[in-house]
């Protein structure tokens, strides 16, 4: 059976284009095929990545793309692959071109979707005033009067974290709390107020949060709120699924260390695969998921 190329990298953010570099160092061929979705698009600074802490998004994409060029094993696709599907030995997928290819092996490495609450200035203002993470964006508003949406066990994970960085701090359940009774002890004892009232807007100014709107009409005023996720997650593709990869109960895909999914030949990596989500990571698990390819292709080659 004649491939067009070994490997399909499906998403070209930090997970997909570390993947590539591995393949492209180890002269394997591969396609990246990337549609310009990327998580942390809402955002003007990438940071916790060592050499590149604060850089624009967009600039450590393109840093990445092209340390590539020079791999001329490599190629890129900017758009959007359609479907994937078992075809012999292989897989055939379908690419927004209209066109189909062959492939060896498969990476899955398209991210997640954000789920956005359905209160208008929310999407405006994610990624600015509205925070999924500390590390991503924490030290900027440091000592500022924060708020946290969320509820259950998910929130007193990150309760810890939200709330040594603020200088007070109010929990928003934005509907009836699901606390323990120890959880409820913790925030009376360390005078942490919560409200159950449904969020219905913000006020802000350019990208700047003001204040949090209730359906009672009370204002709460913020300088900035963490929304914590509910599981499952949504991924940016059903490809995975379609091919027949068991998911966990957070909505990734179930891999073993070098990003091996449950279905033979296809391998996942960074959001996909993980609930660690940063750039880094998201990085080292595409360089582990391409090392897992080129020893499987290897492996086999060797055995022709
Ligand atoms: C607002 C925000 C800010 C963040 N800031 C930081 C930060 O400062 N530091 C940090 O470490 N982390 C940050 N993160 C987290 C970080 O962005 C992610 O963990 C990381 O981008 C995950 O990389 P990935 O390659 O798995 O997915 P992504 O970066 O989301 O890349 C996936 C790519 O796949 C493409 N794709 C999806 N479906 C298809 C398809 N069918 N065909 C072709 N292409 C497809 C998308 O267009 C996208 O480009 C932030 C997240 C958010 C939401």
């Amino acid at each position: 059976m004649k491939f067009d190329y070994e490997v399909l990298i499906t998403g070209g953010g930090p997970a997909g284009l570390s993947a590539a570099l591995a393949l492209g160092r180890m002269s394997r061929t591969a396609l990246i095929c990337d549609d310009s979705r990327p998580r942390n698009a809402a955002s003007s600074h990438l940071n916790n990545f060592p050499t590149r802490d604060g850089i624009h998004p967009a600039e450590w994409r393109k840093l990445a793309r092209k340390d590539l060029e020079k791999y001329n094993t490599i190629s890129l696709f900017e758009g959007s692959v359609l479907s994937v599907e078992k075809s012999g030995p292989g897989f055939v997928a379908k690419l927004s071109s209209d066109k189909t290819f062959h492939f060896k092996k498969i990476i899955l490495a398209y991210g997640v979707e954000d789920k956005f609450l359905p209160v208008p200035g929310y999407k405006e203002l994610w990624g600015k005033s509205i925070f999924h993470c500390p590390y991503c964006h924490g030290f900027e508003v440091r000592n500022a009067k924060l708020g946290l949406i969320g509820n259950g066990d998910t929130l007193f994970f990150m309760l810890p974290l939200i709330y040594d960085l603020a200088s007070d701090l109010v929990i928003f359940t934005n509907g009836k709390a699901e606390f323990k009774e120890e959880q409820r002890a913790l925030l009376h004892k360390k005078k942490i107020p919560f409200t159950e009232n449904t969020i219905t807007g913000f006020i802000y100014e350019g990208e700047k949060l003001k204040s949090v709107s209730f359906e009672n009409g009370e204002n709460v005023e913020r300088d900035g709120l963490y929304a914590l996720p509910t599981f499952p997650f949504k991924l940016k593709s059903t490809i995975g699924e379609e091919l027949g990869c068991e998911k966990d109960h957070f909505g990734f895909y179930k891999v073993g260390e070098r990003g091996k999914t449950s279905v033979d030949g296809v391998y996942a990596c960074g959001d996909n695969a993980s609930g660690a989500h940063s750039v880094l990571l998201a990085a080292a698990s595409g360089g582990m998921a391409g090392a897992g390819v080129v020893h499987e292709l290897l492996s086999e080659k060797l055995l022709e």
